[in-house]
């Protein structure tokens, strides 16, 4: 009771103390005016920001090379801006970004094909967004398309639910924006902090600051390793989903 008391009567001290302080401060003692944030100029339709490294704009494949070759990127790039998944079997394989990268703000706009009936679950529309080539962000057909809950559309695959579903009729453009922080490890390669990831799907938000378990598995437990800056990577499961609009800027 008398602990209690104390702890009472010490932070009516405290909060009466601040209310004295709060009398003496004039509106400028809590204006923070150095630095200035830098000017970011942003464009319609989510078009690249001034700031931001564009990974593909339509034009060409420059910056991505096959994940597991390092060859050239052979995805379809079509005439409205965009590129399109080819299969394993014709050349096409998962791409990869040439340059590597840590924590970023991603931006890309994706599309199922053509509704096919004979595609169920993850076979229909299936691709995905690995940031530094290990965490992966699905991309799937969810529409009258029942699946796995953590593995449906925008799920962390295999890690987390998505809070909504918020894809658009199939064949239409899907947009998804990616607050990623990457992991920090220790000297000696023990996890120091997870990586977070947040995704908004077409402005939705689906993945509210999620803290990652490791890279994605198909089968198991994710566990980390210790890694540096690694290329994003774009998934080919064989599934012709296309991409354009892609764009980051690092955090
Ligand atoms: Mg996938």
């Amino acid at each position: 009771m008398r602990k209690a008391l104390v702890i009472g009567l010490s932070f009516l001290s405290i909060l009466s103390y601040a209310q004295d302080k709060n009398k003496e401060m004039s509106p400028k003692d809590t204006e923070i005016w150095d630095p200035i944030p830098p000017v970011v100029t942003t464009h319609k339709n989510n078009a690249a920001p001034s700031d931001a490294i564009v990974l593909f704009d339509g034009s060409d494949l420059n910056q991505w090379i096959n994940a597991k070759n390092s060859n050239p990127a052979k995805w379809q790039i079509n005439k409205d801006g965009s590129m399109t998944v080819v299969g394993k079997n014709k050349g096409g394989g998962s791409i990869k970004t040439k340059d590597n990268y840590g924590s970023i703000q991603l931006h890309l706009e994706w599309r199922s094909p053509e509704l096919d009936k004979s595609r169920k679950g993850q076979q229909r529309g299936n691709s995905g967004v690995f940031i530094q080539g290990r965490y992966e962000v699905q991309v799937l057909d969810n529409n009258n398309n029942p699946t796995y809950s953590n593995g449906q559309v925008s799920s962390i695959y295999k890690q987390t639910i998505p809070l909504a579903k918020a894809s658009v009729p199939t064949g239409q453009w899907n947009t998804y924006d990616i607050i990623y922080h990457a992991p920090e490890f220790n000297k000696d390669k023990s996890l120091k902090s997870a990586a977070t990831i947040t995704v908004l799907h077409n402005g939705i938000l689906t993945i509210d600051h999620f803290e990652l378990l490791g890279p994605t598995k198909y089968i198991g437990i994710p566990e980390y390793s210790a890694h540096g800056d690694a290329p994003i990577m774009l998934q080919d499961h064989g599934s012709p989903v296309s991409y354009r609009n892609i764009w980051l800027r690092k955090l």
